[in-house]
């Protein structure tokens, strides 16, 4: 089966997105228009440059991946370009980055139900984000199992029940405190036995040392493999956090095998930069990106909207 796949969009429905991503970035795209604008307003080539730079470490698209964009507008432009010729060959280095890993998004053929593992640092969205993952599955007609493998805290696995119940996927869920592996193994049985199409495998994020959590994921990894391989490892990283989601992503992708990226809370912050950053640093995928709390707040990663939406109030 096909896992991700993008569905061609209508006219209509690429309109509505691209006004939604716009409205739900809003924070990050102003911020980044008036440094700009104050980049291209100042005096001298250098200042404009420095300009640049500013503008976008300011929306956390970090060091590497800032110097890198500006190096190579800079090459395409030559130094003295108009603000029209820099902006739109920097729009346009910005989609080139982050469509650098577009033939990864997986068409994951597989016997048997797909099973995608879900990780990530308490609180990022990893629960909310299996939730509109279940929603978007059983949308497309496809039969979902959540196996609620964060078993340390009661509420964790009584937040995916809420989202079993909203969808109509089934929920699996262990005793409190109960071992994750055990779980992720009934909710991977659970997906056989009921002829399921994707089973959902959420995890827990803290555990008393990062070796330990690292070390519970790779159980969690064999335990499933003994029966279905697995599919798709999606690390969920807040956007909020910046440069500490890069951080982070470097840490799961050296201890797990990350096949993609989940980036939330987009809409709440100025970072919204770092996915860029992210895509940059780790050359994995940015799949998912997350735009509000509600399940349908979880869109396909598209360059080409995301740099819509980025330069979208930049008026020059
Ligand atoms: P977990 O600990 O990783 O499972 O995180 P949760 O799924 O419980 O989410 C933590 C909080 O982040 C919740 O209040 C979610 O509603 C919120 N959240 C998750 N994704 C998004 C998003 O894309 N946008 C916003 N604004 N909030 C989000
Ligand atoms: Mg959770």
């Amino acid at each position: 089966m096909a896992l991700f796949r993008r569905r061609k969009k209508s006219e209509d429905e690429a309109q509505v997105t691209k006004v939604r991503l716009r409205d739900r970035l809003a924070r990050t795209s102003n911020g980044f228009s008036q440094s700009l604008r104050l980049a291209f307003g100042g005096t001298g080539n250098e200042a404009m440059w420095q300009g640049i730079e500013d503008a976008l470490l300011l929306a956390d698209v970090g060091l590497e991946a800032t110097q890198s964009l500006v190096a190579a507008t800079k090459k395409e432009v030559g130094r003295s370009a108009s603000a029209a010729e820099v902006t739109s060959a920097l729009r346009a280095k910005i989609v080139d980055l982050l469509s650098s890993h577009d033939e990864e998004i997986s068409e994951t053929t597989s016997e048997g139900p797909a099973v995608i593992l879900v990780v990530g640092v308490n609180g990022t969205g990893k629960t909310t984000s299996t939730g509109k993952l279940a929603q978007r599955f059983v949308g497309e007609g496809q039969k979902v199992v959540l196996g609620a493998a964060d078993t340390f805290r009661a509420a964790a696995a009584d937040q995916l029940a809420t989202w079993a119940e909203r969808t109509g996927a089934l929920l699996v869920r262990g005793a409190d405190q109960g071992d994750p592996a055990a779980v992720a193994f009934d909710a991977v049985k659970t997906g056989v036995d009921s002829g399921a199409d994707v089973v959902l495998l959420d995890t827990a994020g803290r555990l008393h040392t990062k070796s330990g959590l690292m070390d519970e994921l790779g159980k969690v990894r064999r335990v499933v493999e003994r029966t279905l391989p697995i599919s798709e490892v999606l690390l969920v990283l807040d956007a909020t956090t910046g440069q500490n989601a890069v951080v982070q992503a470097r840490e799961f992708a050296a201890a797990v095998h990350v096949t993609g990226i989940v980036l939330t809370k987009l809409d709440g912050t100025a970072k919204g930069g770092v996915v860029i950053a992210i895509q940059q640093a780790l050359g994995i995928p940015v799949k998912f990106i997350g735009i509000g709390e509600g399940a349908d707040d979880l869109i396909d990663f598209d360059a080409e909207e995301f740099a819509d939406a980025l330069f979208s109030q930049t008026t020059i």
